[in-house]
């Protein structure tokens, strides 16, 4: 047995030279989720063959076809030689599944012909697989203009025939972008960011500070559960767990009280710059947008960012926090991400916090606290769990 689905590409099929370098990431990343069911995957331009030699439920398909980046849309689809009879043909076992099989309402064909030296127009085929449509549903009525089912069919090195195409999340393929570490904290705005950077082809390594037991078990429990809901969109993650509870009680101590929160936010910076460095990364990407809380000025970003040597892509900056939430409910990580939880920032929270730091007072008051050996010390012990592309734990 064997089942084929028509891929769709968008920003890829724009790509010129290097095309096919994305093309292979995306085979490679799609193929990662199908491990364990046959299959192949063949290129045609603007678009992915996949055909499944073995039984797979539609479910794992889906799945696979839905969370991974790069593609635009998907649909089970059937092939047929070049011929108008063997197209019929199979135009019927095309309708014979999905919404076409109830034989209900309006339809209409839309044929393409990337081999122009087929002997029909579109406009004939359109109207020849209509006919064949017709003898099978005579009940279904053709509507060009706003019909209730399409039958798409595409002439290449074979005919392709397919119905209801579903919509991927478009983007680009993970890795093509290179890799970046994530901050990832249990609230809302991380996971999203981290789908928005992957979206874009970046991969993805995940950074949590944890001040046990300031931040309870639960907590690091909630943040495992975010990656791993995250991980089918990442390709599969690391996440690297921080000690951090002796940096903070430091900062606590020696930092002015309305800075403690910003000093903190430089000290995990400084951290996540050296971790980035060492484990091969290219970037630092975090939650965090223009003017939502008191850390998030321009002057405290300014201030952050001056502790790490890579780029810091922040790719919520101009979102609204709706705006934020509605895609966490989106991507599932909403339900997970309002489950409360004792966040390590909240406890040691000034009650006001400097929100327009001088940037140079605030650095002598940074390397008054003599921070880097506790940094130093907590890189030593980080604690990794690895999620693969499903999302399952793997170690
Ligand atoms: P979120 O809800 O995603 O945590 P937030 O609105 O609570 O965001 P902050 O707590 O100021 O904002 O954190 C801003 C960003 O800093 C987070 O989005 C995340 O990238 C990072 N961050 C905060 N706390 C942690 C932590 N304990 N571990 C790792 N990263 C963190
Ligand atoms: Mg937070």
């Amino acid at each position: 047995m064997s089942t084929q689905y028509l891929i769709r590409l968008g920003e890829i099929a724009l790509k010129g030279l290097n095309r096919s370098m994305f093309e292979n990431m995306l085979r490679q990343n799609i193929k990662a989720k199908l491990k364990g069911y046959k299959n192949t995957i063949t290129k045609q331009k603007g678009r992915l063959f996949l055909e499944i030699t073995q039984e797979c439920p539609p479910e794992v398909i889906d799945f696979a076809l839905s969370t991974t980046f790069g593609i635009v849309g998907y649909s089970r689809s059937f092939s047929a030689p070049k011929d108008l009879k063997k197209i019929q043909e199979t135009v019927k076992e095309a309708i014979s599944e999905g919404p076409f099989a109830e034989g209900v309402g309006s339809f209409k064909v839309i044929s393409r012909r990337a081999d122009k030296s087929f002997p029909l127009s579109s406009y004939q085929l359109d109207v020849e697989l209509a006919s064949t449509i017709h003898e099978v549903h005579p009940n279904l009525t053709v509507d060009v203009k706003n019909p209730d089912l399409i039958l798409y069919c595409e002439i290449r090195d074979k005919a392709y025939l397919y119905t209801s195409p579903k919509k991927g999340l478009g983007g680009l393929p993970v890795s093509s972008a290179g890799r970046g570490v994530l901050l990832l904290s249990g609230g809302l705005d991380s996971p999203v960011a981290a789908f928005l950077a992957a979206k874009r082809g970046v991969k993805i390594d995940c950074l949590y500070f944890h001040a046990y037991p300031y931040t309870s078990d639960e907590a690091l429990e909630k943040v495992k559960t975010l990656a791993s809901l995250i991980s089918p969109y990442t390709q599969g993650t690391r996440l690297f767990v921080v000690p951090f509870t002796e940096a903070q009680l430091h900062i606590k101590r020696t930092a002015p009280i309305n800075e403690t929160t910003l000093m903190f936010r430089a000290a995990m910076m400084s951290l996540a710059n050296k971790h980035s460095e060492a484990t091969n990364n290219q970037c630092i990407i975090t939650g965090e947008a223009l003017s939502q809380v008191a850390s998030q000025t321009l002057e405290g970003l300014s201030f952050s960012d001056s502790f790490s040597d890579q780029l810091v892509l922040r790719p919520l900056i101009g979102m609204d926090k709706q705006e934020i939430m509605d895609l966490a409910k989106k991507i599932g990580t909403y339900e997970t991400s309002i489950l409360p939880y004792e966040d390590c920032c909240v406890l040691f929270s000034p009650k006001h916090p400097l929100t327009r730091p001088d940037k140079a007072e605030v650095t002598e008051h940074y390397k008054a606290m003599a921070i880097e050996p506790y940094i130093d010390e907590a890189l030593t012990k980080l604690e990794v769990f690895h999620f693969n592309e499903r999302g399952e734990l793997s170690n």
